[in-house]
């Protein structure tokens, strides 16, 4: 279960749920694992009946009735054309709760497993941060996850899956999966497979890769912000015929971050900057850097927390872009008052919860009405951005941009799209976790990671874990 406070409803997953043939509509050329099921499927003449697809963000556990809506339908819709049907390619995420439920993903494999027979192959693919244990690979003869993170490589894991299916339909491989749990619980911030120790795992998967018998290897980092009892790594390799190989590649993954679980879960690394050094620290390097300081307000998953604007605030900080922050109705105000008005609004902290509390600004409106574009950046690439009302304003030397979708910076889009070059910042603050990593590690000057209190943060001690195993670091009460 989540630590969120509330659910997420079944509402939150209609908003953008695509029934039948539009799922492919909206996936093609797209950066999804359903956007490279297509690629592959498409070039080999091969026929995809889509039944359905729905998400419903990374916050509160999600309302049984979403399971009871949409599992349903997708056995349904596989039952209708079992007889013609020759395998069963699913895009999951892999750290969904809901409220009676802490792995409805595996559930709901089962479920079409139960209704397909044991004989169908199921190849699942999975974000690189799933919650997943060995009930998983009980009901799927496959699961892929992502080898990045930032998730640049959705649509490559789906042609990943996609490939090993035809092989296996053609009778070229015999697919054997197997999957370890180190007992490692990652802090997103640290799942960055840029930089190490979360590089180190992907260098060693890709090794693996490359060996005789090896179909596939996946490193999953897991959700650290969920009470579940598959909580935390998973380590999975898929190899032909060979279990006693996928066994050895999954201990040795497994035995690897459990070496470094220190870094893995931040205890080994330098403090990362509090607020007011943080913001003191990005000012003093922004005076002379060539390219703008990026913030990495990594623990605002509700992208409206406001210590950090607060403090940047106070401390003066000029020319600063604080982009996506959601507060729909501070956004409607600026609508409603338009370009050049003076606007005062109580902006952000809408969940009550490790928000910093809402902050009144004033300034004036340089942009406002509906936010609506087509991503450019390598994760948003071909995809409908639907930002709803929106308004930037001025507020003494930030430029802050109010959205009305709860959605945090991974490119330069929310810039770009709205006529201001990003490189004309001199502080950038992001709230992504590692996504934002793949456009500004170049964009950026230097990246500093500050450590604000938000609803994520790397240190997991603030939450009490009641249905984790035993022996799982660092949350576990017994070690
Ligand atoms: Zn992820």
């Amino acid at each position: 279960m989540s630590f969120w406070p509330g659910v997420t409803s079944l509402a939150d997953f209609e908003r953008n749920a695509k029934y039948g043939t539009d799922v492919l509509d909206k996936a093609r050329g797209t950066n999804s694992c359903i956007g490279g099921f297509m690629e592959v499927c498409e070039a080999e003449d091969i026929e995809l009946v889509p039944i359905l697809n729905a998400s419903g963000g990374a916050t509160a556990t999600v309302a049984d009735e979403v399971y009871d809506h949409y599992v349903p339908r997708m056995v349904e819709g596989f039952k209708e054309i079992k007889n013609d049907l020759d395998g069963i390619l699913l895009a999951l995420h892999g750290a969904m709760a809901t409220e009676s439920r802490t792995d409805p993903e595996t559930d709901a494999v089962r479920d079409i497993r139960e209704a397909v027979g044991y004989e169908m192959p199921i190849r699942v693919t999975l974000d690189l941060h799933g919650n997943k244990d060995e009930a998983l690979i009980k009901e799927a003869t496959g699961v892929f996850g992502y080898h990045s993170s930032p998730h640049v490589d959705q649509a490559n894991t789906g042609v990943r899956a996609a490939k090993c299916m035809i092989k296996t339909l053609r009778g070229e491989v015999k697919p054997i999966v197997a999957l370890r749990k180190p007992g490692v619980v990652v802090p997103s911030v640290f799942s960055a497979t840029t930089v190490s120790p979360a590089k180190d795992l992907i260098d060693r998967l890709k090794e693996w890769e490359t060996k005789d018998g090896v179909i596939d290897v996946t490193v999953l980092f897991g959700f650290a912000w969920s009470d579940v009892h598959n909580l935390g790594m998973s380590l999975i390799a898929v190899t032909d015929g060979d279990q006693a190989l996928a066994e050895r590649i999954a201990k040795d993954l497994s035995d690897l971050a459990w070496m470094k679980r220190d870094d893995l879960t931040g205890r080994e690394k330098a403090a990362l900057y509090g607020v007011q050094n943080g913001v003191s620290e990005a000012i003093r390097k922004a005076r002379d850097s060539a390219k703008p300081i990026v913030i990495l307000d990594h623990a605002d998953r509700s992208n409206d927390t406001t210590f950090m604007l607060r403090e940047l605030l106070r401390q003066g900080a000029q020319n600063v872009a604080v982009p996506l922050i959601y507060d729909p109705d501070a956004a409607v105000k600026c609508v409603d008052a338009g370009k050049g008005a003076t606007v005062r609004l109580d902006v952000g902290a809408s969940t009550g919860w490790r928000d910093g509390g809402k902050l009144t600004v004033e300034g004036e409106v340089l942009w406002s009405g509906e936010a609506k574009y087509t991503g450019t950046g390598p994760m948003s690439i071909n995809r409908e951005v639907n930002l709803g009302p929106a308004g930037i304003i001025q507020v003494d030397g930030v430029w802050l941009q109010v959205v009305s979708r709860q959605t945090s910076l991974i490119d330069d889009d929310p810039m770009k799209q709205f006529g201001y070059n990003p490189y004309g910042f001199d502080i950038i603050v992001s709230k992504s976790k590692t996504h934002f990593r793949a456009v500004y590690e170049e964009l950026g000057e230097e990246i500093l990671i500050i450590d604000a209190p938000g609803q994520c943060p790397a240190d997991l001690s603030h939450f009490e874990y009641k249905h984790v195993p035993d022996g799982v670091y660092p949350v576990s009460r017994k070690q």
